[in-house]
């Protein structure tokens, strides 16, 4: 199995932890699939069964500006290139203004979405079904997985995830 996957959430969620320990190789472009030359590929995952590939996603880093039309299209046509995308959040962090604009384009596009949520390893076992919840009322996600990208929990059982998808 093997598929292209988009990371996309706001600074500081650990989307590069979570790279990097996934990650046993960098890589260059290597797919002749046109988006592939316009995104930023990260890194791929491979092991026995499956090959995951990472990728940057340009315009869904920078919620610090309402989007313009233009930068909606950029975005848009970035997800447009992918499988699957993952959505990742701090489990500290609520639902938040960032959360918004990335679930805005979110909506605009037909592909499966898996919320993310990291850092698990900082919360109360308690706080996390409201988190939860407080997500699944802003967007239907295909599955939503706490990890902690840090010490590695759960990181297995969501690529595990992912590649049912793919
Ligand atoms: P990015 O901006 O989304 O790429 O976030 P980074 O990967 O750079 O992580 C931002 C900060 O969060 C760093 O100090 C990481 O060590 C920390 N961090 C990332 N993942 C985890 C986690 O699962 N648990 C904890 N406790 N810290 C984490
Ligand atoms: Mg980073």
């Amino acid at each position: 199995k093997s598929g292209f996957i988009a990371i996309v959430g706001r600074p500081n969620v650990g989307k590069s932890t979570f790279m990097n320990r996934v990650i046993g190789q960098k890589i260059a472009i290597m797919s002749d699939k046109a988006q592939t030359t316009r995104n930023k590929i990260q890194g791929v995952y491979t092991d026995n069964e499956k090959q995951i590939i990472f990728i940057d996603t340009p315009g869904i880093h920078k919620p610090k500006h309402k989007l313009g039309d233009f930068m909606v299209k950029v975005a848009e046509n970035a997800l447009n290139g992918v499988d699957a995308v993952m959505f990742m959040i701090n489990a500290e962090e609520g639902y938040g203004k960032g959360d918004q604009y990335i679930i805005e384009l979110l909506q605009s596009i037909q592909k499966p979405v898996f919320l993310v949520i990291n850092k698990i390893d900082l919360i109360h076992p308690d706080d996390l079904l409201p988190l939860i919840e407080e997500y699944k009322s802003k967007y239907s996600f295909k599955e939503i997985v706490p990890i902690s990208a840090l010490e590695g929990n759960n990181v297995d059982h969501f690529m595990n995830v992912l590649a049912e998808y793919l």
